[in-house]
């Protein structure tokens, strides 16, 4: 393990970086590094705070192995650069020893929906620039996923509340517990002065299974445990049906909270899982255990009944997995917790704004709805994806609503 200063001195600072090409903010890493190597930690913050404002988030929680370390030069021979050990500390002083800028306003209200990711980078480059802010949120506080998903063992409270702290002194007017869609529809926010609508809803409603025991009183989906998983009593055992990030979120959580048995179970083997490599080991660190090719069938009240699944490779190199009725098994559980996926809420089904088959928001490559004024970015365009990518696409909507209000 090398200290940050290390890591910065060990950078080659290529020409053409690779973990900059492969960063999807394009995160000019050669430079930060010279930056913070030279004495210069306040410029290196504000490059990465300007080019990406979760850079603090981001940081921790993205995944590094297929962006900057995955791509580093010095990987290919050796131990690759961890930037993100080094853009997490300069991020953080940043964020926490910057004074906010005195910043001209420019009289134009904007209306956010939703303060995840998508919410806070949209929000943070208006204010920066002068805009009149309000965010609206269904929770009652700041952060969409990064607060009621992710758990705060991976990402620490302390760096949301910071956010927010920012926001509010930079003018940010903040409206919790309110949902657009519901009582406050995107056509009343129009009269009320609102010269653009920016909707960055998420996809916060969990998938079904569909199986027969859904619905029983043991039986809970990830994205509701991991809100406020001191809300759930599981007992000993507690079995989670999925592969993905998500999954390895609830199990993890749920073996802190002391439930002695965690299992996770899906129907692909160990490498067809699309949880991250390193969120798999660390889930097995813990102690989580593992019930690969197992397709859930039914949920029963002490158990979640399966049918083994074989996985097939077939002569165009693809992969296809075949259940197997022959081979029937229970694998135990107190508690069920289904981690398959999500979508989206129906507030934006009753606001209006042209959906697309999965109910996402249909945009055009610049985040425009076909509703003029009304933009939009994040998970509730994309489906679920990374905040990194979040805030990419946000960036660029936020060039398209400058030119659409006529500043640019
Ligand atoms: C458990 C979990 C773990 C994850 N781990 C990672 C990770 O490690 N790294 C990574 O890069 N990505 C991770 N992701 C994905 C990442 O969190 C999302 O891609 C990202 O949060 C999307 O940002 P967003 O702003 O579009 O939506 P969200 O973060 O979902 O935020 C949407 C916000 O809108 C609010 N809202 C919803 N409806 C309304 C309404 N009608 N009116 C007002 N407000 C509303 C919600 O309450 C929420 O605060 C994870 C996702 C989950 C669920």
């Amino acid at each position: 393990m090398y200290s940050i200063k290390q890591e910065a001195t060990r950078c080659l600072k290529c020409k053409k970086p690779q973990c900059s090409a492969h960063c999807p903010v394009s995160t000019d890493i050669p430079r930060v590094m010279e930056l913070f190597l030279n004495g210069g930690i306040r410029e290196a913050g504000e490059l990465l705070f300007l080019n990406n404002p979760l850079s603090a988030v981001t940081s921790v929680i993205c995944p590094h192995e297929k962006n900057c370390t995955g791509h580093c030069v010095l990987g290919k021979k050796g131990e690759p650069i961890h930037f993100y050990n080094v853009e997490s500390y300069i991020s953080r002083f940043y964020m926490e020893t910057t004074d906010v800028p005195e910043i001209e306003k420019n009289g134009i209200k904007i209306a956010v929906a939703g303060s995840g990711p998508a919410g806070i980078t949209m929000s943070i480059l208006l204010l920066l620039n002068g805009y009149d802010v309000t965010m609206f949120e269904a929770q009652d506080n700041i952060g969409g996923v990064l607060r009621y998903g992710i758990p705060p063992f991976r990402l620490p409270r302390e760096i949301l509340d910071t956010y927010k702290d920012v926001m509010l002194r930079m003018g940010l007017h903040f409206r919790p517990n309110t949902r657009i869609g519901s009582n406050i529809m995107i056509d009343d926010l129009f009269p009320d002065g609102y010269k653009a609508v920016f909707v960055s809803t998420g996809t916060g409603r969990p998938n079904k299974l569909g199986l027969l025991g859904e619905t029983l009183g043991h039986v809970h989906f990830a994205v509701d445990y991991l809100k406020s998983p001191e809300a759930f009593k599981l007992g000993n055992r507690v079995a989670i049906v999925g592969a993905g990030n998500v999954a390895i979120d609830a199990a993890r959580t749920a073996i802190r909270r002391n439930h002695s048995h965690v299992t996770i179970l899906h129907f692909m083997g160990e490498n067809d899982m699309t949880a991250n490599q390193d969120e798999i080991e660390m889930a097995e660190i813990d102690g989580v255990e593992f019930v690969h090719y197992a397709q859930a069938v039914r949920i029963l009240e002490n158990a979640v009944r399966c049918v083994r699944v074989k996985r097939i490779e077939n002569e165009d190199g693809s992969v296809s997995f075949e259940e197997d009725y022959t081979e029937i098994f229970d694998v135990p559980a107190d508690s069920v917790i289904i981690a398959i996926g999500q979508g989206p809420g129906a507030d934006m089904r009753a606001a209006g704004v042209k959906l697309t088959q999965r109910g996402l928001l249909e945009v055009n490559e610049w985040g425009e709805t076909d509703t003029p004024g009304v933009f939009a970015a994040g998970d509730i365009v994309s489906g679920p994806r990374t905040v990194v990518e979040a805030v990419a696409f946000t960036k660029k909507v936020f060039q398209r609503m400058e030119e659409y209000l006529g500043r640019r």
